[in-house]
C-alpha cells in the first residue's frame, strides 16, 4: 500500500484534529541507532525522537532483550493488585535518583496522566484547586493538564477543573522582561509571582507546575536559578512545587540528570514520561512520601507500571547511566549549539539559538526583527527532510525548530546533522529575504 492510500484512510477514520507532520507525511517502518526508514525505503537521521519517545535510540540490544525476556514469560500484564517486581525495582531506582526526601513513585502510561496524578495529589494535599502554571507551558492533554497548559494552540478545551493563574518566566526571548541580565530577569519574575499571589488567596494555593525547559513551548530556557527563587516564595505559603521533567529528564540537558537541578531546588514532586522506556508507554510521579500518601484511592491506573513497560524502563535507565549518556549530551550538544549559533550570526531569519545538552531550539523570525515566522520554521522542516533529517517544531507561535536527537548520538552524526541544518537554514533565509522584498 502506498503512503497516499494510507493517508486517505487516516483522514477517513482518525480524528480531523490528529495533526500530521510534513506536506507529505511519512510512515516510519524501521529504525536502528539514530536512523529510521520510511515505507518507501528512504532513510532519515532522526533529530527529534529523543524527546518524543526514543530517548536512547532505536533498536538498542540491551533494551530490546530486556523487553523480550519479559514477553517470553507470557506475562504482558497482570494487575497492580499483585506484586510487580520490575515496578518496585524501577521505583526504588527513580526515588533514589530524584533526591526527593522519602520519595515514593506512582506509575502511569503517559505524561498527561502523570501530571493529572500530580495535580490530583497537590489539590488533595492542600485541599485547594487554585494552582499556578507558567505561560507558554505544556503539560498534557487531559482535563487538568490542559488547564495548566499556557498555550491555547495545544489545548483541546478552554474549560477547566482547576482555578489557574499564569506566571511569567519560562519564555525569555519574548515578553515584558526581555533584555534583562539573568539576575534582573529572575528578580522581575519573582516580583511578578508575588503580584500574581496577591491576586489569589495565597495561603490557599495548591501548587506551581513548571517545566525546567519548556518543551512544546520551543525549548524556552529561563536563567538557571529562576525556579529556586520561585520555590523560596512558594515555601512561604506552603505551596507545592511540581517539576514536569517529561522532556528534560535522563540527562538530556547534559549538565544534570534532571532539568530542575540547574535551578538549585529539590521539588516536592517530579513528573516523567516520554523516553523513559525508549518507546514503550510509561509515565509517573515521584513525590514526597507524605504528599503521595494523601490519597485514599485503591489505585488510579490499570496499566501504569506494567511488567513490560517497567522492564523496558529499567533497561533504558541502566543504559543511560552505564554509558554516561548525560556526558554525551553535554559534549555533542555543545558541538551542535556552537555550530548553530555560528549559523544564526549569518542568517537574519534565525532570531535565537538556545538550549542545553541535546535539547536545542532555533527560533525563526521575519528578517530584520523579532516577528515570529512560522512559515520559515515549516520551510526548515521540509528542507531538512528533503536532505534526510527529521527535526521537530514548536513554540507559542509555531516558529521554533526543536533539535533533540537520541542520547546515543555519535560525533559523526552530530556533524552530519549540523551540515544539513546549515544548508537548510541558508535556503530558508534566502527564501525569507526574497519574500520580504
Ligand atoms: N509534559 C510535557 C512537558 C510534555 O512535553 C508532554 C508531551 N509533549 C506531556 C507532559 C504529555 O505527555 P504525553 O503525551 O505522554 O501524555
Amino acid at each position: 500500500m502506498t503512503s497516499d492510500e494510507l493517508l486517505t484512510r487516516h483522514k477517513t477514520v482518525l480524528p480531523s484534529w490528529l495533526a500530521l507532520f510534513y506536506e507529505e507525511p511519512i510512515e516510519i517502518v524501521s529504525g536502528s541507532g539514530r536512523r529510521v526508514t520510511d515505507s518507501s525505503g528512504r532513510e532519515y537521521l532522526d533529530f527529534f525522537a529523543g524527546i518524543l519517545t526514543n530517548a536512547v535510540g532505536y533498536d538498542i540490544a540491551e533494551i530490546s532483550d530486556a523487553i523480550r525476556s519479559q514477553v517470553d514469560t507470557g506475562i504482558l500484564h497482570t494487575s497492580t493488585l499483585y506484586l510487580i517486581r520490575n515496578q518496585i525495582e524501577l521505583a526504588e531506582k527513580l526515588a533514589e535518583l530524584s533526591g526527593i526526601p522519602d520519595a515514593k513513585v506512582f506509575f502511569t502510561t503517559s505524561g498527561t496522566e502523570a501530571n493529572e496524578a500530580a495535580l490530583l495529589l497537590a489539590t488533595q494535599y492542600r485541599r485547594s484547586n487554585q494552582v499556578l502554571a507558567m505561560r507558554n507551558s505544556f503539560h498534557g492533554r487531559g482535563f487538568g493538564s490542559i488547564a495548566v497548559t499556557g498555550n491555547r494552540g495545544w489545548s483541546a478545551t478552554s474549560l477547566s477543573p482547576v482555578n489557574v493563574s499564569y506566571v511569567h518566566g519560562g519564555y525569555r526571548y519574548r515578553g515584558p522582561f526581555t533584555g534583562l541580565s539573568d539576575a534582573d530577569y529572575i528578580k522581575a519574575c519573582v516580583e511578578d509571582l508575588r503580584e500574581v499571589l496577591d491576586t489569589m488567596t495565597a495561603g490557599d494555593v495548591a501548587c506551581l507546575i513548571a517545566e525546567p525547559i519548556q518543551g512544546v513551548g520551543g525549548f524556552a530556557l529561563p536563567p538557571d536559578g529562576l525556579y529556586g527563587a520561585f520555590a523560596e516564595v512558594l515555601a512561604e505559603h506552603g505551596i507545592l512545587f511540581i517539576s514536569d521533567e517529561v522532556q528534560t529528564a535522563w540527562g538530556r540537558t547534559g549538565e544534570n540528570f534532571w532539568g530542575i537541578t540547574a535551578h538549585g531546588v529539590t521539588p516536592d514532586m517530579m513528573t516523567f514520561a516520554k523516553g523513559l522506556a525508549n518507546g514503550l508507554a510509561i509515565g509517573g510521579v515521584i513525590a514526597r512520601g507524605d504528599v503521595m500518601d494523601c490519597l485514599t484511592a485503591k489505585s488510579i491506573s490499570t496499566f501504569g507500571g506494567n511488567p513490560v513497560a517497567t522492564a523496558g524502563a529499567k533497561a533504558s535507565l541502566d543504559y543511560v547511566l552505564d554509558h554516561d549518556l548525560q556526558g554525551n549530551a553535554a559534549k555533542l550538544g555543545a558541538v551542535l549549539r556552537d555550530g548553530l549559533t555560528e549559523a544564526a550570526a549569518r542568517h537574519d531569519v534565525l532570531g535565537d539559538v538556545r538550549g542545553k545538552g541535546l535539547m536545542i531550539a532555533l527560533e525563526f523570525v521575519e528578517p530584520g526583527g523579532r516577528k515570529p515566522s512560522p512559515r520559515a520554521a515549516a520551510h526548515l522542516t521540509e528542507e531538512a527532510k528533503a536532505r534526510g533529517l527529521l527535526v521537530g517544531k514548536g513554540g507559542l507561535y509555531d516558529n521554533v525548530i526543536r533539535v533533540a536527537p537520541p542520547l546515543t548520538l555519535t560525533e559523526a552524526e552530530a556533524t552530519e546533522g549540523l551540515e544539513i541544518l546549515r544548508e537548510s537554514i541558508a535556503v530558508v533565509d534566502e527564501t525569507a529575504k526574497k519574500e520580504s522584498t
